[in-house]
């Protein structure tokens, strides 16, 4: 089996439009299984590109723009103090960020990389989808 045929971040390309933010030629931003906190966004590439190092000049090129206006979009949506760019690339090396806006309300001790373990107890898909329109909206007057 090829990396990219194991590679859950390359399936999410099938995943469902209603998580769909936005797509282009080089990223797609969407609401992911697993990670279906209010606010939560994974903007990934469009290929199977392991780490940063595998991207092209072109996918990099625009990828500063799509971060930038992505955590412009979900600050306004969230009225986030703070939003949170994060890449690691350990459990799936597919090159992708996980944008995370960090309400007023998130203990100071659990801010920063800490906010991931409150994954499971933020979780509400039904709210998480329910945020995209006004995501996309807002992702597109950034
Ligand atoms: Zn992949």
């Amino acid at each position: 089996m090829s990396d990219e045929a194991a590679c859950a971040i390359c399936a999410t390309e099938g995943g469902p439009s209603e998580a769909v933010i936005f797509r282009d030629e080089h990223w797609a931003a969407e609401v992911v299984a697993g990670y279906e906190v209010p606010g939560w966004v994974i903007l990934r590439a469009r290929r199977h590109a392991e780490r940063i190092t595998a991207l092209t000049d072109e996918e990099l090129a625009s990828f500063g723009f799509r971060a930038r206006d992505l955590v412009a979009a979900v600050s306004t949506v969230m009225d986030a103090p703070a939003t949170y760019l994060m890449v690691f690339g350990e459990n799936y090396p597919h090159f992708h960020v996980l944008i995370a806006p960090r309400g007023a309300d998130v203990p100071v001790e659990r801010r920063g990389g800490d906010i991931l373990r409150l994954r499971g107890e933020l979780a509400d898909p039904d709210a998480a989808f329910a945020l995209v329109p006004a995501m996309r909206a807002a992702y597109g007057s950034a």
